[in-house]
């Protein structure tokens, strides 16, 4: 027989309150649910109106199934309020930024430098012909110029399209095109595990074959590696800087004005175009970010080490943090060069109180050993965070132990591309914490766990995650393509928002993340997520990393088929069939022998997005022996080889 919902394996039992001194002196308690609870709305426009408008708005919420403004009649800057409002409140001193460079060249930059770097480049912007409404395409490293180019955009109206700099020309030109860019941000080159990747030719090559609308590229010297030059096109960012007026005033937009196109990671598939706008956006980034992080602008140092090509990095780099005048520390280059102290160094020497980051990082300096996080100082820290996957138990206990000293709470915050701001986290000073639970929805967030009928599935069980009320940083549309953004996110639910992801809410009112619905397998009638599988193969001591996904099965219709990488002190201790052996023995007896993976490939590396988020999709593919599909996201294509020579 078929089940509706997903099935549920896990029990974790384990609970971490907070401290009292931590919840007393926390900034959001219990009375932001209650508040959201009794007029949701009103709620939001108080939040809203912690920021600075223009021109105050009437109407919070006008919604029309799948469509909603918020805000509307309202006027507001985004730059403005990253920016000059602070410099204006007398905190033009206060640091926006500790920068460091790959080869370890450091800046500091405050509020009052960033303004001024920001008023410049909006003017050398408006000297290229950029017009509000026109899009602007920011192809950099993680830079403070980055930062500077989509403040720039906001405070002129353009709107920016970041694309990662790891990204192919191809990728690039699919996005310039998409969006219809007038103007690529770009540098010479950059730093990278210790050499100088050179960028400047990829945008060289994108722009080659005409049909583009590209009138300038605008060229930060940063790598200063030789480059190509055209002179048609090219500009050097310092020359055009150097020239342009210092005074921009900035004026009020409306509280729909398009901020952003983002695409997504594209670790389903082909990536959507989401468009964000300013008002509701910047409201929902600026509160989540002060309330999930309890930042206190004044005394905390926020580290958030995702890429601003990444809805991440808009959100809790640029846009939340930077609204509320929070001093961040931000990297050029990995965590493992020049050594894998970096990481644990530069959070010693600044004092970082915050540091939110991805599981995959988390595993992957659970690989490498304690020593080197040991080896610094980390007791600045105060709250961990975590997104982009779900964190299974090991890897949360392991953070919270070895980077949070066992007591610093960790919020695991569940959002999306489309959803623009974290939904589901913990409150620091309020929520019991369970190892790999989501939580709570926020104040002012509906969310609904329903079947494939649209209704409510019983408590415990897994369904689908639903988002039943419109939110202010919600998407307005996939650019371009609302036919998309209706058959994607709406169609299945009417008015309520379909998130992909599969969920549970636990008896205490926990919710946990089961991963993507399309990677959902079905073995003998069973659904299974693959979260928790994953979670129950990497609770094994020899496990770095596992992935799982369902395989057609002759008996069983699918059969869960595992790819796990070894903890480099274990891959000598066994061989491949013991392996493969022990761990189809340990899911059995940990979860249920319904979750056994008919088959165990002990692999060298996992394939992931340049995000680092496992493609699933693609070991889908390898284990029922088909061609593999789209593979533009990948970030090293040759992964996918070497688990084919390991599957022979
Ligand atoms: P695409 O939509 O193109 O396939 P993507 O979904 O990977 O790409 P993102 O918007 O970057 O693109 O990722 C959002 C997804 O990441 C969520 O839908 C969810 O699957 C996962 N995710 C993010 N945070 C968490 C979390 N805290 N716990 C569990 N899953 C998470
Ligand atoms: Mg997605």
């Amino acid at each position: 027989m078929m089940n509706e919902s997903i099935d549920s394996l896990m029990n974790e039992k384990r609970r971490f309150a907070p401290t009292e001194e931590f919840a007393r002196n926390a900034l959001v308690d219990e009375s932001h649910y209650a508040e959201a609870a009794d007029d949701r709305l009103e709620f939001w426009a108080k939040r809203a109106r912690e920021l600075h408008w223009h021109e105050d708005f009437t109407e919070v919420l006008d919604w029309q199934p799948p469509h909603a403004k918020w805000f509307q009649d309202g006027k507001i800057n985004v730059a403005y309020n990253c920016l000059d409002r602070h410099v204006e409140a007398g905190n033009g001193d206060r640091v926006a930024f500790y920068w460091e460079g790959e080869p370890g060249d450091k800046r500091t930059i405050t509020y009052a430098d960033m303004t001024a770097e920001v008023k410049r480049l909006a003017n050398v912007l408006l000297s290229m012909g950029v017009k509000k409404g026109d899009r602007v395409a920011i192809y950099l490293p993680m830079i403070p110029e980055a930062v500077a180019s989509m403040l720039a955009c906001a405070r002129i109206g353009a709107t920016h399209t970041t694309v990662f700099g790891g990204f192919s020309p191809q990728n690039l030109r699919m996005r310039i095109d998409d969006a219809d860019a007038k103007v690529v941000i770009t540098c010479d080159g950059f730093n990278r595990k210790g050499k100088v990747f050179a960028l400047k030719p990829t945008v060289d090559t994108a722009l080659e074959k005409p049909g583009h609308n590209v009138e300038n590229v605008l060229v930060v010297r940063r790598g200063e590696n030789e480059i190509d030059w055209n002179d048609d096109l090219d500009v050097w960012y310092h020359d055009a800087m150097a020239d342009a007026e210092p005074e921009h005033v900035a004026e009020g937009m409306e509280a729909e004005h398009p901020l952003f196109i983002l695409y997504t990671s594209g670790t389903t598939g082909n990536p959507k175009g989401i468009l964000h706008t300013s008002g509701g956006y910047l409201t929902q980034a600026a509160y989540t970010h002060k309330a999930v992080f309890d930042i206190h602008p004044e005394t905390d140092v926020f580290w958030c080490t995702a890429d601003i090509g990444w809805v991440t990095g808009h959100s809790y780099v640029v846009y939340g943090p930077m609204a509320n005048g929070t001093t961040q520390v931000m990297n050029e280059g990995t965590f493992d060069t020049p050594t894998p102290h970096r990481p644990w160094q530069m959070i010693e020497r600044y004092g970082v109180t915050v540091f939110y980051t991805a599981p995959t990082a988390i595993r992957s300096f659970m690989k490498i050993g304690r020593e080197y996080p040991q080896g610094s100082d980390l007791s600045s820290i105060r709250v961990l965070g975590t997104v982009g996957e779900p964190i299974n138990p090991e890897a949360w206990m392991w953070y919270r132990e070895v980077i949070g000293a066992g007591t610093a709470p960790i919020v695991d915050t569940w959002w999306q591309t489309e959803t623009g701001a974290i939904m589901i986290s913990p409150l620091p000073g309020i929520t019991e914490l369970t190892p790999g639970s989501a939580e709570r929805a926020l104040p002012g967030i509906d969310i609904e766990i329903l079947n494939e009928k649209g209704e409510p599935v019983p408590e415990g069980q897994g369904g689908l995650l639903t988002i039943s009320s419109p939110w202010p940083a919600m998407l307005r549309t996939i650019w371009g393509d609302d036919k998309r953004y209706q058959e994607t996110y709406w169609d299945k639910f009417g008015d309520k928002y379909f998130a992909g992801d599969g969920a549970r809410i636990d008896p205490e009112g926990d919710i946990w993340l089961l991963g993507r619905v399309d990677d959902v397998m079905n073995v003998s009638g069973h659904r299974l997520s693959t979260a928790e599988i994953e979670s129950s193969l990497v609770g094994h001591e020899s496990t770095a990393e596992a992935a799982v996904v369902g395989a057609a099965d002759e008996a069983t219709g699918q059969a869960v088929v595992a790819f796990v990488i070894l903890k480099e002190r274990f891959a000598e201790s066994f061989s491949v069939e013991e392996g493969e052996a022990l761990l189809r023995k340990h899911v059995a007896s940990d979860i249920g022998a319904i979750a056994r993976p008919r088959q165990v490939f002990i692999v060298p590396d996992l394939p992931k997005t340049r995000s680092g988020k496992i493609m699933r999709r693609l070991l889908r593919d390898l284990a029922e022996g088909r061609e593999i599909g789209d593979t533009t996201t990948l970030a090293d294509a040759s992964v996918v080889k070497a688990i084919q020579e390991q599957m022979r």
